[in-house]
């Protein structure tokens, strides 16, 4: 790529559907049907322009028969592999820990509350809670690092310091804290979501940061994420967040466009602050 600042991490979300319905999702999902011969050379044509880290995400990446083949294709031709899941196509099988042991290098699950009650509410799906628990406790004492995503909206804000005691004693690699941001389908769920920044800073500051001892945690206010990488769905096709109107995505091009990285580039600047400084758990700082 061109520019020395440009990302070096690139998103690719499977946007046929969802076994979930968050009403804050910000995917846009179609019906376009996933091909791995398709998905595979949009994760080679990432290496190519210089990537070197893809995260796959949602709507759910193991909902993809291929998976597989895609995970392992991007680990071998040398690209940190990052896989977020709601994990309830994640089955607890050795088939599926041999492959996030030896392939994935991030396993990013979500928790968005400390009690069955708040995250079953923040997911719309009464019993996910219990199974986020199940598959930690089958994780457990695997070779694999877990990042715990958890957004936090009006809903359940009042339950930060509850969660961080949970999340605590669940010991995960990485705690992500993201602020709900309404952009996209996303700005459907505002009216019962909006959170303030400020606000949100403020609640961040009830967790207690002595409780953790191996745990990163990351904060991400919604404003900082805007224009720092490429958000890409399985067809290939590159969004970044819009910066006008600002609660929307902008079409960038697709991946194999000859000038596709210098519009990157141009469009996306250098990676953000918190993400730059965003493995905080030696000095206990919350951003
Ligand atoms: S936020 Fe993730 S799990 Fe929820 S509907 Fe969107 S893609 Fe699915």
């Amino acid at each position: 790529m061109s520019n020395i600042e440009s990302p070096k991490r690139a998103i690719i979300n499977f946007t046929k559907k969802c076994a979930l319905s968050c009403e804050w999702c910000y995917v846009p999902f179609g019906s376009q049907s996933i091909s791995k011969e398709l998905l595979s050379s949009v994760v080679k044509r990432l290496r190519d322009l210089g990537f070197d880290s893809v995260t796959f995400g949602g709507g759910d990446p193991f909902q993809f028969k291929h998976l597989d083949f895609i995970i392992k294709e991007a680990k071998e031709i040398g690209l940190f592999v990052h896989v977020d899941t709601h994990a309830i196509t994640l089955l607890e099988n050795q088939k599926n820990a041999g492959l996030l042991e030896s392939y994935v290098d991030l396993l990013g699950l979500p928790l968005d509350g400390s009690t069955g009650e708040v995250h079953d509410r923040m997911r719309g799906s009464t019993g996910h809670y219990e199974l986020i628990m199940s598959r930690l406790n089958w994780l457990r004492d695997r070779s694999i690092s877990i990042k715990i995503n958890t957004i936090i909206s009006s809903i359940n804000v009042s339950d930060l310091k509850e969660l961080g005691k949970l999340m605590s004693s669940l010991s995960p690699n990485r705690w992500s804290i993201y602020q709900y941001w309404p952009v996209g389908p996303a700005r459907k769920a505002a009216s019962e979501n909006a959170l303030d920044v400020n606000q949100f800073r403020e609640n961040i500051s009830v967790i207690n940061l002595k409780e953790f001892n191996n745990t990163v945690i990351e904060v991400n206010t919604a404003e900082s994420r805007r224009k720092t990488y490429p958000i890409l769905n399985h067809l290939g096709e590159v969004y970044v967040h819009h910066e006008y109107p600002v609660d929307d995505f902008e079409f960038v091009g697709q991946i194999f466009d000859t000038n596709i990285s210098d519009k990157i580039s141009v469009l996306c600047g250098q990676e953000r602050r918190e993400v730059v400084a965003r493995y905080i758990a030696t000095d206990k700082r919350v951003n």
